[in-house]
């Protein structure tokens, strides 16, 4: 599938919760954020046809986010019925790594390839205020458990205000290298304000190589994660909504007045 830019699009990001165990303040207020009912939250079933259609159209990679995705229950089923489609070349899964302990051999045991994990800072009083609630010990325990059960390759997400220089992140910088692991660094973006720059050691955000669309929580399939514009699975049928999405994909983002960061998964 090709947008009006000539730009192939061979990756869907599929965020399964808005739901999150953590309370990051560049992500939501203290308070949470309204959540999504049950019912508007798709189905395995319907993101497993949702898939289907993209793999079947030249998607190739397939990313799980959230909110927090190891919060949804039956995971790791969801998981193994994805690993189960033929054509899926590269599958991981975003976390916050507070829960990696215990899923990370489930995951990689029902066919995930690999996990990004974030972790904004080494020092447990700042994560604790970045998370508001997290405690680091659980993510570096989940990040030992990643990489004993072989997922591969680990990439660390560490959110920035500016630059890599940061003290935060370059301890981050130093723990990856001992540990063998990627990073990268994201400046905090603002969805409203439309301010986003590229990841720094990753491609998301350049626009001119755009090769994504994400689903969202409750199946609205976006082009753009800076733009307003969305189009419903379920109202539209998964096929007029790709069609769509891929026929107004934007040549670059803007701002999105509509979403958090929280039900779209970043
Ligand atoms: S802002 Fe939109 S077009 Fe640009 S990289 Fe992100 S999703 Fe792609």
């Amino acid at each position: 599938m090709y947008d009006k830019f000539n730009r192939k699009i061979t990756y869907l990001r599929v965020s399964v919760t808005d739901r999150c165990n953590l309370r990051c303040t560049y992500c939501m207020p203290e308070c949470g954020v309204d959540l999504m009912s049950h019912k508007d939250i798709l189905s395995f079933e319907e993101i497993l046809e949702v898939i289907h259609f993209a793999v079947k159209n030249g998607v190739q990679k397939i990313r799980i986010t959230g909110g927090e995705p190891l919060v949804r229950r039956g995971i790791v089923d969801l998981v193994r019925m994805i690993s189960d489609i033929k054509g899926i070349r590269d599958f991981g899964l975003t976390t916050n790594g507070t829960l990696l302990d215990q899923f990370a051999k489930p995951l990689a045991d029902a066919g995930l390839h690999r996990v990004n994990i974030s972790l904004d800072s080494l020092d447990p009083v700042r994560y604790r205020s970045i998370t508001r609630i997290g405690d680091i010990t659980s993510v570096i325990h989940g990040i030992d458990a990643a990489i004993e059960a072989d997922l591969q390759p680990i990439k660390i997400n560490c959110v920035i205000k500016s630059s890599p220089m940061e003290e935060d992140a370059q301890a981050v910088a130093k723990f990856c290298h001992e540990k063998g692991l990627e990073v990268r660094f994201i400046k905090e973006m603002d969805l409203e304000a439309g301010h986003f720059s590229q990841v720094i050691g990753g491609d998301g955000g350049n626009c001119k190589m755009c090769n994504r669309l994400r689903l969202t929580a409750d199946g609205k399939l976006k082009p753009c994660l800076f733009s307003d514009l969305e189009f419903d699975v379920r109202e539209l049928g998964i096929e007029q909504a790709f069609s769509r999405a891929i026929g107004l994909k934007p040549k670059s983002g803007t701002e999105n007045k509509i979403n958090k960061f929280s039900n779209i998964g970043g």
